[in-house]
């Protein structure tokens, strides 16, 4: 007798980017010697700083339930380092603590939106976020941006996406999957245009450490000096302090919805993890002194990898400006497996040819695209991409 699940399942999909970790890892376990690109994760431990806080806390007893939108300290700590980075004021009742900022963005969308409720997603956007608005009754509506453009959705594409239903703006800078930035100008146009269009916006800035080549982050929030209580910040630790397992995130804006969230967070998961939350204290109030040393490796990986990719025909790779992704066009490629063949496809292949693993563009909403996490050691970018290019020139000619 076949079990019956939620109708709710039927319009979402199993994330990709998890479900490409994950089948690289079975086949790691199988024996398989894969080089993965596929996890948007810090390939680098925890600080040991950070450790050490997490220990002391289990030693003092910081094992119990919080309050449910965290722990006082660490809002407070949340709301001043807001401020020193987005240069504008927020109080600790304007700062929610969740399992990660994946479930920021969950509880967020199941606090404003109802049944019908448009949220504008430009894409390639990460996968997560149509789904979620998806799982809180809301309607994406996928906005195209260019590589011409940057990635950058312009004003007027937003002014022609918005209907009636439209509620909400997600902006995500720098942004996984392209590593595209947006610029302060372009920012400040494209969040006056939103919210003069009435629109709540979403800025995930959870890559806001992640900037190279001398550009700089611009906030949603620091975009714009009116009715700023219309923009909700997305962040937390997985990727400045490399603490992905510890699930910590936050989210910053109204305290009408942060209460709405902390709501549903009371009614579902309680509160955050508790000495996950004494550990994150440690990391955002401390120094980031080894900073510096991840971000000279992580750019030091992009130009070997976006160099490596460029020689290799059928393949084109700009430079991402931040994150830790390369997103290069490989439709000549994909082209030469077959008629019909797809980025998926092509992803498939280098898995069982190439032995790399690598997300395909299309959960993202750029087919012809594949998406490498660079977060890995050079030397692993070095064989991967040996492996890449010997399996392209298996391929046949066109
Ligand atoms: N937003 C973006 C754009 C991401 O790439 C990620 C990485 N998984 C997240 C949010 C979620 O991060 P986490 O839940 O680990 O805090
Ligand atoms: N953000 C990462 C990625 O895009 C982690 C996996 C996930 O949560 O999607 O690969």
């Amino acid at each position: 007798m076949s079990v019956q699940l939620s109708s709710r399942l039927q319009v979402i999909q199993p994330s990709a980017t998890m479900a490409m970790t994950q089948k690289a890892q079975e086949l790691r376990d199988q024996g398989v010697d894969v080089i993965s690109f596929s996890a948007g994760e810090p390939d680098f431990d925890t600080p040991a700083h950070i450790i050490d806080g997490a220990k002391q806390a289990l030693d003092t007893g910081e094992t119990r339930y919080t309050a449910a939108a965290g722990t006082t300290a660490l809002k407070r700590a949340v709301a001043a380092q807001s401020e020193e980075v987005r240069g504008v004021f927020c109080s600790s009742d304007q700062v929610i603590i969740c399992a990660g900022a994946k479930h920021v963005l969950y509880n967020f969308f199941m606090a404003v939106l109802n049944p019908g409720d448009e949220v504008i997603i430009p894409v390639p956007s990460w996968v997560s976020y149509p789904d979620q608005v998806l799982l809180a009754g809301g309607v994406p509506v996928l906005v195209q941006t260019t590589q011409a453009q940057n990635w950058v959705l312009s004003p007027d594409a937003l002014e022609n996406a918005v209907t009636a239903n439209t509620r909400v703006l997600l902006l995500n800078s720098p942004s996984n999957p392209t590593g595209g930035l947006i610029p302060k100008a372009e920012m400040t146009a494209i969040v006056e245009k939103a919210l003069s269009l009435g629109l709540l916006v979403i800025s995930d800035e959870i890559y806001r450490d992640l900037v190279y080549d001398g550009n700089t982050f611009v906030s949603a929030l620091e975009s714009v000096s009116d009715r700023q209580d219309q923009i909700f910040t997305v962040d937390g630790v997985s990727k400045t302090y490399a603490m992905t397992g510890w699930r910590i995130g936050w989210g910053i804006g109204a305290p009408e919805i942060v209460s709405a969230m902390t709501k549903i967070q009371g009614q579902s998961i309680s509160c955050p993890c508790a000495v996950s939350q004494a550990a994150a204290l440690v990391a955002v109030t401390r120094p980031l002194d080894y900073f510096a040393d991840w971000k000279a490796a992580y750019l030091k990986r992009r130009n070997q990898l976006v160099k490596a990719l460029n020689d290799i025909p059928g393949v084109t790779c700009p430079s991402p400006q931040g994150a830790f992704y390369a997103f290069p066009e490989v439709s000549g490629l994909i082209q030469k497996l077959g008629v019909a063949k797809t980025d998926i496809d092509f992803a498939s292949w280098l898995l069982q040819e190439a032995h790399i693993a690598v997300v395909p563009g299309t959960p993202f909403g750029a087919p012809g695209h594949i998406r490498f996490a660079y977060a890995t050691s050079l030397d692993a970018i070095s064989v991967g991409m040996e492996r890449m290019a010997a399996a392209c020139r298996r391929l046949p000619a066109e």
